[in-house]
């Protein structure tokens, strides 16, 4: 919790305790996740918090560059990332998401998001996907 406050501070945002809880669910997850799904989980922990909060806290994170947003053609899901500026390698299997820093900039582009797919899915000889690949 200490942590996130530190985090908050150095981005700007107040340490509200909502955004601390988004924090919280939102960090383990290296998949981009919905509102829906954040809701879910606080509401699982015995938070009591509406949907709209916590779409607004996390609005909030996404506009302090804490955040980042995925999925612009569909539902939008969000995924906690490094403050450090890097571009996304995006697994297109199961959705894996992976930072990576620095610039690499490919005949002009500057990448923001690369699709492939991951080592764990490419190592995945048998058609099923690999543990984890599937929300609970
Ligand atoms: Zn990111
Ligand atoms: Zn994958």
């Amino acid at each position: 919790m200490a942590y996130w406050r530190t985090m908050l501070d150095g981005a700007g945002v107040r340490a509200t305790r909502r955004r601390v809880l988004v924090l919280d669910v939102l960090a383990p997850h290296a998949r981009p996740v919905t509102v829906g799904r954040l809701h879910a989980e606080l509401r699982a922990r015995g938070e009591q918090i509406g949907l709209t909060t916590v779409y607004r806290a996390v609005s909030s994170l996404v506009d302090a560059g804490l955040v980042h947003v995925f999925g612009r053609t569909g539902e939008a899901a969000y995924r906690l990332c490094d403050p450090a500026r890097h571009h996304h390698l995006v697994c297109r299997v199961c959705g894996l998401v992976v930072e990576r820093f620095g610039e690499d900039d490919l005949d002009g582009f500057l990448a923001e998001e690369v699709y492939g797919v991951c080592p764990l899915c490419v190592g995945d000889q048998d058609g099923t996907f690999h543990a984890g690949a599937t929300a609970p």
